[in-house]
């Protein structure tokens, strides 16, 4: 970047909220620079989130199906063995070609790409700490801040990555550990327990509350996933908090007691994983040189449009409101380059889906039952097992269910939720009938080809207001 020109855009941050803004800002026609310090682009989510998570929970799910489930479907299969290695590489080869592909969608949209550490000078000056040495500055009309976010660490456990990890360290062990304890039972906590119980570790699950599945699961979900993963070989500790971790010896010594206090017990395991939560991550960014501040959960502060205190900063992703998903930071950056260039832009918050992807699936969109009944509102319920579905029988994979939720007057629709085989794809459906403002009802009468496992999803829509079928 050469320090005479001023960008139309500058954004810190190459993460999903800062690459899609930054090619939708090139393709606006806007000048723009996105400055990323990881060495790649793609952020959490592509490096060491999302993406590889994904692959070692397709690759485990296969290996233990493998395992565990073939001889009732005809299938001999001999000497089955695991290639940790191998598994980890195909993890990379998915990373490298996604990171890559959106250097050649920066080019292809004239995104100039600076890799280093960006920091505020002042309002419009970022100062730029290029990885490949040096120093350089660029300065811009308008400048997004998409950091992100970083893991929250557990007081007194010192973060090695290597016996006590967070999901960086979870998705990249060198071997199976043989007893994996793991520190909170939200979305990281179980898509990791679910790949190393399925590779062989013993693994125990402390999580605070009476519910495992983080915030916004249903609780019949929340139930019916654990009931699964149990069955699966996880053993949870729920209502638990954990008291002190000692790592100094040879494994990792976690003291745990009931929530309300109570005995002490020493949960002894190889590695620990700790999954409490994210937090967003402003380090290094020089904000006090131009006097923004977070809020006391180190979010910065914004208003619709998604300006800070100083109109022309703005921020969207992880380091902002919000729930911490990419899809949720994706739509946060079309809009935002909207409200740049056009002055308007939308995101419906109240249809944002939440997907775990542990086996069986558990997806949602919309309000659980718990919501609404702390909002009083009236509500009929829908639910649909999957053990009622032709083509989850003929997969021989029918655990969990579909359960809608819709408004007792107007019959729309409020709430999704789904446990069972590909719940995460077949959500999209309620995403976009949650859109659309459908009933129930409008989906019952929509034709589903059969024999799918969407069927499931429209005969819970008859539930809800009439009777199902086939159950
Ligand atoms: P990030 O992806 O964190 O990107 C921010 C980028 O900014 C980083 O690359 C960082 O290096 C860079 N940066 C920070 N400070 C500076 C600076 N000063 N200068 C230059 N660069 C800087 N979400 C889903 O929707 N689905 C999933 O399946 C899913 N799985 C996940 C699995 C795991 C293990 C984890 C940890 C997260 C997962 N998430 C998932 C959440 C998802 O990764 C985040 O919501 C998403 O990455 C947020 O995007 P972001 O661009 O806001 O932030
Ligand atoms: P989370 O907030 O989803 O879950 C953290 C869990 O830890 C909660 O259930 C909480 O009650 C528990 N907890 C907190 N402190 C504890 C303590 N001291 N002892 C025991 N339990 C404790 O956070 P996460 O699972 O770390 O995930 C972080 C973010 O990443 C989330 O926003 C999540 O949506 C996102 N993410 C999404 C996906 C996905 O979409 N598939 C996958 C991974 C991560």
């Amino acid at each position: 970047a050469s320090e005479a020109e001023e960008k139309d855009l500058v954004i810190i941050g190459g993460g999903v909220a800062g690459y899609v803004a930054a090619i939708k800002a090139g393709q606006s026609g806007l000048k723009v620079a996105c400055i990323e310090k990881r060495g790649a682009l793609g952020g959490t989510c592509l490096n060491v989130g999302c993406i590889p998570s994904k692959s070692l929970l397709n690759n485990s799910h296969l290996y233990h199906q493998i395992l565990h489930d073939t001889k009732n479907r005809g299938i001999e299969v001999g000497d089955v063995k695991l290639n940790l290695g191998a598994m980890m590489k195909a993890k990379e080869t998915s990373v490298s070609g996604l990171t890559k592909g959106i250097e050649f969608l920066f080019k292809k949209n004239n995104v100039e790409y600076i890799k280093g550490a960006g920091a505020f000078q002042d309002e419009h000056t970022v100062a730029v700490n290029l990885v490949e040495g040096g120093e350089t500055t660029v300065r811009g009309k308008n400048i997004l801040i998409a950091t992100g976010s970083e893991a929250t660490p557990f007081p007194g456990l010192t973060i090695d990555e290597k016996k006590v990890i967070t999901s960086t360290g979870a998705i990249a062990l060198e071997e199976v550990p043989k007893k994996l304890t793991v520190i909170g039972g939200g979305i990281i906590g179980l898509e990791m327990a679910s790949v190393w119980s399925r590779l062989g570790s013993e693994v125990t699950v402390v999580e605070y509350l009476g519910q495992i599945g983080g915030p916004g699961m249903d609780k019949d979900v929340a139930k019916q996933a654990q009931k699964l993963l149990q069955k699966q070989g996880l053993k949870f500790k729920l209502n638990t908090k954990v008291v002190s971790g000692d790592a100094d010896g040879e494994g990792v010594k976690v003291t745990v007691e009931a929530a309300k206090g109570g005995k002490e017990e020493t949960l002894d395991a190889d590695v620990c994983l700790v999954a409490i939560g994210r937090r967003p991550y402003t380090n290094g960014l020089g904000l006090e040189n131009i006097g923004l501040e977070v809020d006391e959960r180190g979010r910065l502060i914004i208003d619709q449009e998604y300006r800070t205190k100083i109109p022309h900063i703005r921020a969207i992703g992880d380091v902002t409101f919000g729930p911490m998903l990419a899809h949720k930071a994706e739509e946060e950056s079309v809009a935002v380059v909207e409200y740049i260039t056009k002055g308007y832009g939308h995101v419906n918050y109240g249809a944002i889906p939440s997907v775990m992807y542990t086996h069986p699936e558990v997806a949602w969109v919309g309000q659980n039952e718990q919501e609404l009944a702390a909002a009083n509102v009236k509500y009929n319920v829908g639910q649909f097992p999957f053990s009622a579905n032709s083509r989850a029988k003929t997969n021989l994979d029918t655990e969990g269910f579909v359960k809608m939720l819709s408004d007792a007057e107007t019959d729309r629709i409020l709430g999704i939720h789904i446990i069972g085989p590909n719940a995460g794809e077949m959500i999209a459906e309620g995403v976009l009938a949650l859109e659309y403002g459908a009933s129930s009802e409008d989906v019952a009468r929509t034709s589903h080809a059969h024999p799918t496992l969407s069927e499931a999803f429209k005969e819970a829509a008859m539930a809800t207001y009439d009777k199902a079928v086939h159950y």
